[in-house]
């Protein structure tokens, strides 16, 4: 991505739902960007055909996403791949970070797409900031000679083990079943890690997905069923976060996110006139 790393508006996935607002807000002249990890991995890229979108019934799920990324390639609308840890809204900015960068807005519309599969695990959200991570690139240094428990519960994994044992850290990997059945320890912080029936001491857990449960990716989101709890113009109870998409709740469809997603960046767009008042 070039230029700065401040817009008017983030874009926490390139699914439907972050595309179309992307088009959306830079329709309005926004200065709009997308984080995410690579879209292919996105459901639709596993869909052999979609007979349901207007217009385009019979396409693969692989090639209506090319054709929705071309659209952001052609009106030039930054685009930055990694995985997506954290968020914060801070004196009515909010800062998002993709792998070790820091990214900037006035407001984020959150398209991150159905979280199944990421149950959090016993022990993940009590300690979350207080031992637990999901991201090695920006925590590791905390750990530097110290005990760690990575747990490749997505693809890459091995890379960021690599890193932190690079910088010193005693790292114990684990992968499979003995990482998503493995139940993170402590009180105030963690302490150690219970997995394929045995407790090892460690100072810091590494919780590694190819996605992060929408409520940690931003503190204060309220939740229904798993899913983000939107207003009719997709405001969260977090001003100046807006959600669209399969995280918002059923159905999952592609017409559904692609609406949602053009709602939510009109939605972001009245929000931020209304602040620059
Ligand atoms: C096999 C299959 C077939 C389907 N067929 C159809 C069909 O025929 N018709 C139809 O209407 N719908 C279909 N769907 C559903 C459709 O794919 C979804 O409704 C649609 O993709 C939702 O779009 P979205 O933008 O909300 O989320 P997604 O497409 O899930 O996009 C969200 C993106 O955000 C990324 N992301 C999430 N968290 C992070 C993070 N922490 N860091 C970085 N990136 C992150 C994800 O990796 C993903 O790329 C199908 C789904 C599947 C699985």
């Amino acid at each position: 991505m070039d230029g700065g790393n401040s817009f008017d508006i983030l874009i926490l996935g390139a699914g439907p739902a972050g595309i179309s607002a992307a088009l959306t807000a830079h329709a309005r002249g926004r200065s709009a960007a997308v984080l995410g990890a690579d879209p292919m991995g996105s459901p639709l890229a596993r869909a052999e055909r979609i007979e349901n979108y207007p217009g385009l019934a019979g396409m693969s799920g692989r090639d209506m996403l090319a054709a929705m990324l071309g659209d952001l390639e052609r009106r030039g609308i930054p685009r930055a791949t990694g995985r997506i840890t954290a968020g914060m809204a801070f004196s009515g900015q909010f800062m998002v970070s993709l792998e070790q960068d820091v990214y900037q807005a006035r407001a984020i519309i959150l398209a991150a797409g159905a979280q199944q599969g990421a149950e959090p695990l016993p022990g993940e959200r009590e300690l979350l900031g207080r031992g637990v991570s999901y991201c090695a690139t920006c925590d590791g240094m905390l750990y530097r000679g110290k005990r760690v428990a990575v747990l490749g519960l997505g693809s890459g994994s091995e890379a960021d083990r690599d890193f932190l044992e690079s910088i010193g850290c005693q790292v114990l990997y684990l992968t499979g079943a003995q990482a998503k059945n493995a139940e993170i320890r402590g009180e105030d912080t963690v302490t150690a890690i219970f997995a394929g029936g045995e407790e090892h001491a460690v100072d810091g857990v590494f919780v590694l997905r190819d996605t992060v449960a929408a409520e940690a990716l931003l503190p204060g989101l309220e939740m229904t069923d798993g899913h983000i709890r939107v207003g009719p113009d997709m405001q969260t109870s977090v001003p100046g976060a807006f959600a669209a998409g399969d995280c918002t709740g059923r159905p999952y469809q592609i017409a559904r996110a692609v609406g949602q997603g053009n709602t939510a960046a009109l939605a972001a767009d009245r929000y931020l006139k209304e602040h620059e008042k």
